[in-house]
């Protein structure tokens, strides 16, 4: 956050303050100059306190739109965090499905039978149609290898 920003953000801190403080006073002339009015409507006196009324007006105003003013911030970034979430459960009920797909393609892979030439499943052990070994093992390190492995992808060893 730079100065500027800082700035900004103490004026509106202090709008915020200000701003409902200067309402509700402009509240209050307002009330005392329309009680002191109509009081002395009743009993032909004269109002004393009218000028109340012509402070306060203008206070609420000016109270209301600095009250606006200073949470013009909030509202925006409120809004802005209302619509995050949106986004975010959005890409969650996303992700199941694309890991479905990914592993839909990972699970299409199949274990072609070195001694057969048949398709098995990827994770199968031994062929469907001769029963050969699909699981190679190492004979160096003991490594599982696919059963097409021409060398250990552990050890580099030659099968
Ligand atoms: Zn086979
Ligand atoms: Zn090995």
């Amino acid at each position: 956050m730079n100065d500027k920003d800082k700035k900004h953000l103490a004026i509106k801190k202090t709008l915020k303050i200000v701003g409902p403080i200067v309402a509700i006073a402009g509240l209050v002339f307002a009330i005392i100059g329309f009680v002191d009015f109509f009081g002395s409507m009743s009993d032909f006196g004269r109002p004393t306190k009218f000028w109340c009324f012509f402070v306060g007006f203008p206070l609420i105003a000016v109270g209301v739109g600095m009250t606006a003013w200073g949470f013009q911030r909030e509202i925006a970034s409120y809004s802005m965090r209302e619509n995050a979430p949106v986004f975010n459960e959005a890409g969650k009920k996303i992700q199941p499905g694309v890991r479905a797909i990914a592993d839909a393609v990972k699970n299409s892979d199949v274990r072609i039978c070195p001694s057969c030439g048949s398709e098995n499943d990827n994770d199968a052990a031994f062929c469907k149609k001769c029963g050969a070994s699909l699981v190679k093992k190492c004979p160096s390190c003991g490594a599982d290898l696919d059963a097409d492995a021409q060398f250990c992808d552990k050890c580099g060893t030659k099968l």
